[in-house]
């Protein structure tokens, strides 16, 4: 008798702590405030689209070109991204990939960003910059639910592996990588003070 495991979805996370240092996460923080402060279109967007936060992904979406402190993030990044498609079995030896979108977030207490996916990339990712005690993380959706029909409920506790959501704790210096396809939302932040990440996408063209 044998129960295997067949077509996981694989997620990966990586620190950065050490390799970043203070003085790179503390010119990241620096300018993803001081991005909000310039950014007069990324601000009205946000208004419309992320309410009462702030986002740069319509205004300002490849920060790695604009900066060179997120260059020097991208440039760390690249290095996981390429053992994180290793680990999927990509085979890039005709194409690499590349990051092509690059933004900041900065959610304050009470907001939530909804479930959705990033249709265009491959390997998508979150870099932590400043998360306040308590607030909220990356949510995952298993990617068969809308398969399921008259499937039963999971058990509400001990389901382990065949849970339908799993949420990934949201911590400064740390990053979150999985394939762009996976649907993802990040729960309404608790009253906890603002959570500054940043954002990316590596696309295959
Ligand atoms: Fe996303």
């Amino acid at each position: 008798m044998a129960v295997r495991s067949l077509f996981p979805t694989l997620l990966y996370t990586a620190s950065l702590r050490a390799a970043n240092g203070p003085t790179l996460d503390r010119r990241l923080l620096r300018e993803c405030l001081q991005l909000r402060a310039d950014d007069a279109a990324g601000r009205r967007w946000s208004r419309d689209h992320y309410r009462g936060g702030y986002t740069s992904y319509s205004s300002a979406s490849r920060m790695h070109e604009r900066s060179p402190t997120f260059a020097t993030l991208a440039r760390r990044l690249d290095r996981h991204v390429r053992a994180f498609a290793h680990a999927l079995g990509l085979d890039l030896a005709a194409r690499p990939l590349a990051m092509t979108d690059c933004w900041v977030n900065i959610m304050p207490p009470g907001l939530a960003h909804g479930s959705h996916l990033h249709p265009l990339s491959t390997v998508s990712g979150s870099y932590y910059v400043r998360t306040p005690r308590g607030c909220a993380g990356l949510k995952l959706e298993d990617p068969r639910l809308e398969r399921m029909m008259a499937a039963p409920p999971r058990r509400a506790r001990g389901a382990g592996r065949a849970a339908h959501w799993v949420v990934v704790p949201a911590r400064a210096g740390h990053l979150v990588l999985f394939e762009s396809w996976l649907r993802h939302e990040v729960p309404a932040n608790p009253g906890a003070g603002e959570r500054v990440s940043i954002s990316f996408n590596y696309s295959w063209f």
